[in-house]
């Protein structure tokens, strides 16, 4: 898969003028940047490095193909929730091959998930909203070796339901088939393939 452009790339080819910035850091604070960039940090959404942001917000000076080719290749990310943050040296966006839990994430439904560093195992993890830590799976150890895959897990990574919409329909008395209609689009395969309703993941 190709690397998107990103607004600096279409900056040097041409495409879009220097001043675009701004209207794409307003659309990203207000939440409505679109796709992937909703889930990544602000810098990241624009293609700049940590370091070229900060430049750019002190002196309001973007990258050069040339300053970006150096500036570009590694990059600082803070991750996990405010108290427990790592700051992680990663390859930056110019040297980032998709799919990347930082730069590039793919479609999966952790994706706006905080991420975290496991220093255990050496993997990015997601944080679901129970405090339990879920391999991403586009890291690239995860994706190369499998059993880095396995985990204590509550079941939100693997299902399209999440464990407490499953705890919440064991209090409705419901049949999975009334389960099916309220949650509306998740298949009654899918729900057995959870347990079921009152029952825990497997
Ligand atoms: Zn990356
Ligand atoms: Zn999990
Ligand atoms: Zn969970």
């Amino acid at each position: 898969m190709d690397r998107p452009l990103r607004f600096l790339d279409r900056y040097h080819r041409g495409e879009v003028q220097a001043d675009s910035i701004y209207a794409l850091i307003d659309a990203w604070d207000a939440g409505t940047a679109v796709g992937a960039d909703a889930h990544v940090q602000l810098h990241v959404s624009l293609g700049l490095s940590w370091v070229e942001y900060l430049r750019w917000c002190e002196l309001r000076l973007l990258p050069t193909p040339q300053e970006h080719a150096r500036w570009g290749r590694q990059d600082l990310v803070a991750l996990g929730p405010s108290e427990n943050r790592y700051l992680l040296k990663v390859h930056g966006p110019l040297r980032c091959r998709p799919a990347c839990p930082i730069h590039w994430p793919s479609e999966h439904r952790m994706v706006s998930w905080p991420l975290t560093w496991s220093e255990d195992l050496g993997v990015l993890m997601r944080l679901c909203r129970h405090d339990i830590s879920h391999p991403d799976p586009d890291d690239q150890q995860v994706r190369l070796h499998s059993e880095l895959a396995e985990h204590d897990c509550d079941g939100c990574c693997k299902s399209t339901i999440d464990a407490e919409v499953v705890e919440a329909l064991a209090q409705l008395d419901g049949t999975p088939a009334s389960a099916v209609a309220l949650l509306g689009g998740i298949s009654r395969a899918e729900l057995e393939q959870y347990g079921g309703p009152g029952r825990n993941p497997a």
